[in-house]
């Protein structure tokens, strides 16, 4: 089927399509290990988030509560991965933690689950498979002694939600899946201007500034580019691009950031402050959020 289907098209195009497929199949068969990124820890007080790239840019978190050893994983689309993540690291994994319905996220669920019994899945859309408890805003929910509250955050897709992870005394951190990346956005593939205004400016910017942000994709560099489009005097733009490049050439991840750093360079994070507006020719922050969202959807560096 799938070859008579390429000798009816001109060789180039036949070609492609042919390395696409089985690009895309191999992923889907033996499971493509993800090399974009060294593997890095972050080590919080009393978390370490174990940053584990997957897909092609794509990144899922192991997050273990060091007091006991349990542990949650964020989005593990490829499950061989955090099954070696979790015997290197000597934990135990007891729930996952899916951001949203999208294959590149949730797509390893099923098999996360058959390869470690009795895990608490969690997530907050009916499409993401093998769901076990469906949360929703200011949900809680237990790493060992870590607290987990939802965070509701449509927009990306309507069932998105962001993991907030805290423990008394100690810096908390923020897994954002495709709301909030780097110095970026989420595209609105199932929301309005005005929701991921509430998602941003409402939810997630109330965090405390040191609040650590790991995201699902590496697109920091990108991210800034456009960043330094409608921003090209600020500073801080600038010096995190020139951090994150560096970064990048030695193959090292951009995660985390923090809330406080993404209010100074995130343009989708800045829509209320009047350089944004002016470059949107808006005067108010939704118009504005809309207005520079289909921007960088056409955006090309
Ligand atoms: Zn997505």
């Amino acid at each position: 089927m799938l070859s008579s289907i390429f000798r009816a098209l001109p060789t180039r195009v036949s070609q492609t399509l042919t390395a696409t497929y089985f690009t895309v199949s191999a992923w889907r068969t033996v499971g493509f290990r993800g090399f974009h990124s060294n593997p890095e820890t972050i080590s919080l007080p009393n978390m370490q988030v174990h940053v584990l790239s997957a897909l092609q840019d794509n990144y899922m978190y192991l997050i273990v509560d060091e007091a006991t050893k349990e542990a949650a994983i964020v989005d593990p689309v490829e499950p061989d991965s955090v099954v070696d993540a979790v015997k290197k690291h000597g934990v135990k994994l007891t729930a996952i933690l899916t951001t949203h319905h999208h294959w590149d996220h949730a797509g390893g669920n099923v098999n996360m689950a058959k390869k470690v019994a009795g895990l608490e899945v969690c997530g907050g859309d009916d499409r993401i498979g093998a769901l076990t408890r469906k949360v929703t805003h200011g949900d809680e929910l237990k790493i060992g002694q870590l607290n987990v509250t939802c965070l509701f955050t449509p927009c990306h897709t309507s069932g998105h939600i962001c993991y907030f992870v805290e423990s008394p005394g100690h810096d908390p951190a923020v897994f954002t899946g495709d709301t909030l990346f780097i110095a970026g956005c989420g595209r609105f593939f199932e929301g309005s201007p005005h929701e991921m205004y509430k998602a941003l400016v409402e939810t997630l910017a109330k965090l405390p500034d040191q609040t650590r942000v790991f995201c699902g994709h590496e697109y920091t560099v990108a991210n800034l580019k456009f960043a330094q489009h409608v921003e090209p005097n600020n500073i801080d733009v600038k010096e995190k691009m020139s951090w994150a490049q560096n970064k990048r050439t030695k193959m090292e991840p951009t995660v985390p950031s923090t809330i406080g750093e993404e209010k100074r360079i995130n343009p989708f994070m800045r829509v209320c402050e009047s350089t944004v507006q002016q470059h949107a020719g808006q005067n108010e922050a939704v118009a504005t959020m809309g207005f520079i969202r289909r921007e960088k959807d056409n955006f090309r560096a």
